[in-house]
């Protein structure tokens, strides 16, 4: 299998390794953001398998030439049979490590070194030939003058480093580069001192004070920190803005810095270049990495400084969205609900106002109407009592008439003359009783009732007409019931109701030939009411007029008022009583009332128990 046995030996040969080799820890925030960028590059797909491995020298807590052996005979070691093609020196101690070990480890391996200042570099002496690599310069000076344009009260400049011998070298740089700002601000080094003191003297500081720290490996008590740890400690206690060449988002404003990811990228594409076959000296032996200033803008926010003055090409990182940024989704859904709830609101007000000034129509149409219907009801009022008072008055007229006729022939019977004028005392009073009850009647809407037997009333009813009955020749029949039948009534108009039903009755058979000149009117109860019919032997009524008949006004007689019938279903549904009509089987009209008995009464429905 020849080509199964090839595969493996491709596959190793395509391998190439780069070995990554940090001065300090594995969790520095700068060692971090480096491993992000070389694995960035190293990272990406090829038809080269690239291999990628860290060690850490964890520098200041390990430190001495003993520990660079130890850690030189475990490289050796392990890489026993992974030794790399390329090696990259993260930080100044790694590059000295692996300068002081040149030929020693790895000889094969070309040497690429990111993340050390130029005067490191200087101090380390020549790069053998195998080495290249970009320095980084973090700008201190760029750094304070952007600082003093912000803070332009600031009368004191206080810069502080550790005890360490990197810190030491940090101090003497910034000790030289501050120089410059003499007489413009004092410049204080709080150097190799205890970080409580250091805290301590932080936490005293005023408005005319700056603070810049590149943080410390080692304080004062001998104590070794992280750089980072130091730095957020600072900006934590300080009372006086902080500024560095690193550590954004640990407190302290910014300065002018790299971006270690981007210098972790530029190493790996320097090692991949040599992989790919690439010279070292081809490469520039110390290029410059580029530096910018980096801001933090909470604390941007936290020491006033204003948006406008921060140069363009600034990064501002950590900047909080806006309540609006944060919650656009939600604002502008709030947004619209307001603004579909005021539009509802507006539509419902206008609606209100709508419905209010259409009622306020109605109103006004029904306030019309009713002065229409009240001038009706006075004509109809008017009309009602001439139509009423019109049958006591014929009455009265014809017994003048009857007496006046009497006493033309001769001498008339004193008891005939007194019972003449008994009939038209009695028609007088009856006339005057039916005004006062009609002005009652549409006076009130309603009349107190009293219990009255309708046998009775009816007894009284055919008595009244007896003289007009006989002048007609119309035949009136009334059979009452055998028992008492109380209702609760006003007893003037509901005789009134009778006494028209049956003269209507009487005008009904009036043309009719003698056998169909009668009218009857009987009464009965059923089922707790008072019925009593008023039948005639007459025309009976034409199915048009049917529907119309207690129209007021509806008449189909040529002196007629057309009132008699509507009044009389008015003065009946007073008493909730029914008032209808309908023809007869037999033909002529039949008009109905139905009343309800009085409670407790002897025909009223019988209580259980
Ligand atoms: P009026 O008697 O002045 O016409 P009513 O209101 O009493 O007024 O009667 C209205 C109309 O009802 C009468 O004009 C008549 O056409 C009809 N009507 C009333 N009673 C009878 C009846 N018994 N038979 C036939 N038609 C009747």
């Amino acid at each position: 299998m020849p080509a199964a046995l090839c595969l493996p030996a491709t596959a190793a040969a395509a391998t190439s390794r780069v070995l990554l080799i940090y001065s300090n820890g594995r969790l520095l925030p700068a060692s971090i953001e480096v491993d992000r960028g070389v694995r960035q590059v190293l990272g990406a797909p090829t038809d080269r398998t690239i291999a990628v491995h860290d060690e850490f020298l964890d520098a200041p807590l390990f430190s001495g030439p003993a520990h660079a052996d130890r850690f030189a005979r475990y490289l050796v070691d392990k890489y026993e049979d992974k030794a790399p093609d390329v090696i990259v020196a993260i930080g100044p101690e790694a590059l000295a490590f692996l300068i002081g070990r040149d030929r020693g480890l790895f000889p094969q391996a070309q040497v690429v070194h990111l993340g050390v200042e130029p005067s490191s570099l200087r101090s380390l002496g020549p790069l053998p030939p195998r080495f290249a690599g970009a320095t980084v310069s973090h700008d201190f000076v760029r750094t304070a003058e952007q600082a003093l344009r912000w803070h332009p009260k600031a009368k004191r400049l206080l810069i502080v480093t550790g005890a360490s011998a990197r810190d030491r070298e940090w101090e003497a740089r910034l000790r030289d580069e501050s120089r410059r700002f003499e007489g413009r601000v004092g410049v204080e080094f709080l150097s190799g001192l205890p970080t409580r003191d250091v805290l301590a003297r932080l936490r005293g500081l005023g408005t005319n004070d700056l603070v810049y720290t590149p943080g410390y490996f080692q304080d004062g008590d001998g104590v070794i920190a992280v750089p980072v740890g130091t730095a957020r400690a600072m900006a934590a206690a300080s009372t006086a803005p902080v500024y560095a060449p690193y550590y954004l988002g640990t407190g302290v404003v910014g300065g002018y810095m790299h971006d270690y990811e981007s210098v972790g990228r530029n190493a790996a594409q320097t090692a991949r270049k040599l992989i790919e076959g690439a010279a070292p000296a081809a490469l520039a032996a110390s290029a410059a990495e580029p530096v910018g200033l980096q801001l933090d803008w909470r604390q941007l926010q936290r020491w006033k400084i204003d948006a406008d003055s921060v140069p363009a090409d600034a990064v501002v990182r950590f900047r909080e969205r806006t309540f609006f940024e944060e919650n656009k989704l939600a604002v502008v859904m709030t947004f619209v609900i307001i603004t579909v709830q005021f539009a509802s609101i507006a539509w419902l007000l206008a609606e209100r106002r709508r419905r209010q000034s259409a009622e306020l129509a109605v109103a006004q149409q029904r306030h019309e109407l009713t002065q229409v219907s009240r001038r009706a009801m006075t004509a109809e009022l008017m009309g009602a009592i001439a139509h009423e008072i019109n049958q006591p008055l014929s009455a009265i007229l014809s017994n003048a008439d009857a007496a006046e006729l009497g006493l033309k022939a001769g001498p008339v019977s004193p008891e005939l003359l007194s019972e003449i004028m008994a009939d038209i005392h009695h028609d007088a009073i009856r006339a005057s009783e039916v005004v006062k009850s009609l002005r009652s009647l549409y006076a009130r809407g309603t009349v107190q009732g009293e219990p009255v037997d309708l046998n009775a009333m009816l007894a009284k009813v055919e008595s009244f007409l007896r003289v007009e009955c006989k002048r007609r020749g119309v035949s009136v029949e009334v059979v009452g019931s055998a028992e008492a039948v109380v209702v609760v009534v006003g007893r003037i108009e509901t005789q009134q109701v009778l006494i028209n039903l049956v003269l209507n009755a009487m005008d009904a058979v009036d043309g009719q030939p003698d056998d169909r000149r009668q009218v009857k009117v009987t009464l009965q109860t059923q089922g707790g009411t008072a019925v009593v019919v008023v039948s005639d032997r007459g025309p009976g009524i034409a199915p048009e007029h049917l529907p119309r008949l207690f129209e007021p006004f509806f008449t189909t007689k040529a002196n007629g008022m057309g009132l008699g019938l509507s009044i009389s279903r008015r003065m009946i549904e007073a008493y909730e009583g029914t008032l209808s009509a309908a023809n007869g089987r037999e033909g002529g009209a039949v008009f109905r009332i139905v009343l309800p008995l009085m409670p407790g009464s002897d025909h009223a429905p019988a209580q259980p128990g």
